[in-house]
């Protein structure tokens, strides 16, 4: 028995309901390599795992959902440079008695989402696995300006996008077995990658710093103050908590998806981003509505934590 499901109902799958290819996709799934035309500007490229009982749950999130998020939390991190998605390969490892009623949906949801950021599933493999699901998922695209970690100075100010916590409130209630609101259930299982709010001249400008909040506000601001050499005074008053969640959740809870950026003093806020505070010299330090001060410790959720 082949261990690897046909070639050909891997293309089918990819391939189904798929418009025409994106423009910088010259030869999509199906020969051996996908053809992209050359960037302008620069390249990126970066991935990401899901692991079955690790990162999702068939209980409680369908083969669609999983789809999706798979490939959200790998496009989240195209954003978080200032990028835009042109190609996904998608590798995907299963027990064959589990693919039939998996592959559809998760390469539906997978599609959509591929889709909807612009961009098109070029390529993918596929795998049996004795028992556990496992995803890779690889994402190209490109910017005409990079925006890394590295660029807050002290006196810029940070600010975040939509809200916060709303992932970690959506996870805790599904995962306990609770009556769950859609909109937890959004944001848990359908995180949209934020390109609608990078890629203007005037982001690329203002902005001196980005990434994207996958482990937490907590954690992504020790990235960026570790990265940028700086320290960071927000204020917990100005958090934009989704109105489901706690502040913890907001702080500590992970895969919102939404985008942590700086910008330099002076700048006009881009709409959709709440000021937290400011970039300092050193320390992360939450000021409470009381004046009480508090020293944030950078966890957030770490596989490799316990
Ligand atoms: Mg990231």
């Amino acid at each position: 028995v082949s261990k690897k499901p046909s070639e050909f109902k891997l293309i089918s799958l990819i391939s189904k309901e798929l418009p025409l290819p994106a423009e910088r996709v010259e030869l999509g799934i199906g020969d051996d390599a996908a053809v992209l035309k050359p960037a302008r500007g620069h390249a990126l490229l970066c991935s990401d795992a899901m692991v079955e009982g690790v990162h999702f749950d068939l209980n409680y999130a369908t083969p669609e959902d999983i789809g999706h998020k798979a490939l959200a939390a790998c496009l989240s991190d195209l954003a978080a440079m200032n990028g835009r998605p042109v190609g996904i390969v998608v590798s995907l490892a299963l027990p064959q008695d589990r693919a039939a009623k998996f592959l559809d949906g998760f390469y539906k949801g997978a599609r959509a989402i591929a889709q909807s950021c612009g961009c098109d599933i070029v390529g993918g493999d596929l795998s049996s696995s004795p028992n556990e699901i496992f995803i890779d998922v690889a994402c190209y695209g490109e910017t005409d300006h990079p925006i890394s970690r590295s660029g807050a100075k002290p006196g810029d100010l940070v600010a975040v996008s939509g809200t916060l916590g709303g992932s970690s409130a959506g996870f805790k209630s599904l995962s306990g077995g609770y009556d769950t609101s859609d909109s937890l259930k959004q944001k848990h299982l359908r995180p949209q990658p934020r390109f609608d709010l990078v890629g203007t001249p005037e982001f690329a400008v203002a902005c001196t710093s980005l990434i994207d909040i996958s482990d937490g506000l907590a954690s992504e601001l020790s990235h960026l103050a570790e990265k940028s050499r700086v320290g960071f005074e927000i204020q917990s008053a100005n958090i934009p908590l989704h109105d489901e969640a706690t502040l913890h959740d907001g702080l500590y809870g992970g895969e919102d998806y939404e985008l942590l950026a700086t910008f330099m003093p002076g700048a006009s806020i881009p709409d959709g981003f709440t000021v937290l505070g400011r970039v300092t010299d050193s320390g992360l330090t939450m000021v409470h509505a009381d004046g009480e001060r508090e020293t944030l410790q950078p966890q957030g959720f770490d596989h490799f934590s316990s």
